[in-house]
């Protein structure tokens, strides 16, 4: 199943506990526009080399198309249409004044050169300025893309439209108009969540936390639970996982990493394979880095309590449903994982108000919407008696719903 698959079937499983309208539910079954490019780039050889490219706009119902722009080698249209779908519901989740779109390139940044990659990201912008701007489309960084990238598509753009307000890319770097704390927003969003929810989950106070990935996400994440005082006993990257149960410091197996190139060899512990690493025990399972994780095949040997999905799309439905028949709770994406988008719109109003506000003054804002949409949602579970993946559709789609009719 690819991940747009695995998206229109959690339509369909949260259309069966609440009665959705067949109209809204065609509608959210297609995007509203999608676009397919090809991007020439001179290499540093001279070459030409030509790129795939793509923005799937998936639904302005609630505001402009917002979303990220993932740079990976296995991107393509079916995993940008479901990362768009995913920001529609997300953005109605949070309740910002945000549609759902997402971007594209099948790229290995890491086979490129630094001149390689700004040509590159500059290419995709030329190809899509017609169709972005602060009331129109709105993207931000997705897996590998960082500021640095969105501060070269905010001057591209700027260049080709004449638009001043800044305010059409969000995660830019804090010099160049982005916001302060969009950092670590995903991380901090979802640790938020968490608190929000730690009872509802039946979590110790103290978890045992397993981190996949040491992205932005993973990263910032591992260091939020950490500082308050959670045991991360086991963080991966996508080589392998590191394994051990006194705890690890995030600062310093990230400090490791940079120095020898890998996790192996960081003292006290071991190193396992990447599918052993999903299957230890733990309070809280964190994936943090791409779809399709948590499956059939894998899911009935997950031994967590919980699982906190900071990646978008990493458990698929057939295994929510070993999940839930195993008692282990699952907090969905498009409500884990919104930190990111709500502080790019945070970053968004600031741009277009001419505004720069303190990362105190951020957070609290940020806390205080994702503890509240959070118990929202598990409250809505509760009152329909379904998981918190359905709750969170059904909110999604009930607010949708009405900007759309
Ligand atoms: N790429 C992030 C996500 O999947 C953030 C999107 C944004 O900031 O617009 O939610």
């Amino acid at each position: 199943m690819n991940a747009f698959e695995n998206a229109l079937a959690q339509l369909a499983r949260a259309s069966a506990v609440r009665t959705v309208s067949p109209a809204i539910l065609a509608r959210l079954s297609k995007a509203e526009r999608e676009i397919t490019v090809s991007i020439p780039v001179t290499m540093d050889d001279g070459a030409e080399r030509l790129f795939e490219g793509y923005r799937v706009q998936h639904s302005s119902a609630r505001g402009p198309y917002k979303g990220g722009i993932r740079y990976h080698p296995h991107a393509d249209i079916f995993e940008v249409r479901a990362l768009a779908f995913w920001m529609t519901l997300k953005c109605a989740v949070a309740g910002i004044p945000m549609g759902g779109g997402k971007g594209g390139i099948t790229v290995d940044p890491r086979d490129l050169s630094k001149g390689e990659l700004e040509r590159l990201s500059r290419g995709w912008v030329k190809r899509m300025y017609p169709i972005l701007g602060p009331k129109q489309d709105v993207p931000a960084p997705d897996v590998n893309t960082t500021p640095e990238i969105m501060g070269w598509m905010a001057d591209e753009y700027s260049k080709l439209t004449g638009d001043m307000t800044n305010a059409t890319f969000t995660g830019k770097p804090l010099d160049k108009g982005g916001s302060e704390g969009r950092g670590a927003a995903t991380g901090l969003g979802g640790f938020y969540v968490f608190e929000a929810l730690r009872e509802y989950l039946e979590l110790p106070e103290k978890c045992r936390v397993v981190i996949q990935g040491m992205g932005n996400v993973g990263g910032n994440a591992a260091r939020i639970f950490h500082e308050h005082g959670h045991t991360i006993i086991g963080i991966s990257d996508s080589a392998g996982g590191f394994v051990r149960m006194q705890g690890i410091d995030p600062a310093k197996i990230e400090a490791h990493k940079k120095e020898h190139g890998s996790l192996a060899g960081f003292p006290g512990g071991e190193v396992i394979d990447n599918s052993d690493f999903l299957e230890l025990e733990c309070d809280l399972l964190i994936p943090a880095a791409l779809e399709n994780q948590i499956t059939g095949d894998n899911a009935s040997r997950i031994k967590t309590r919980a699982v906190l999905e900071l990646a978008n799309g990493p458990t698929t439905p057939e295994a929510d449903d070993i999940l839930f028949s195993k008692h282990i709770a699952v907090v969905p994406d498009i409500l884990a994982n919104a930190g990111g988008v709500v502080v790019s719109t945070f970053e968004w109003e600031q741009n277009l108000k001419g505004e720069h506000w303190t990362e105190e003054d951020v957070n609290a804002r940020l806390k205080e919407l994702m503890q509240r949409e959070a118990a929202a949602i598990a409250a809505r579970a509760k009152e329909l008696k379904t998981d918190l993946r359905r709750a969170a559709f059904i909110v999604a789609i009930e607010r949708l719903e009405k900007a759309m009719v």
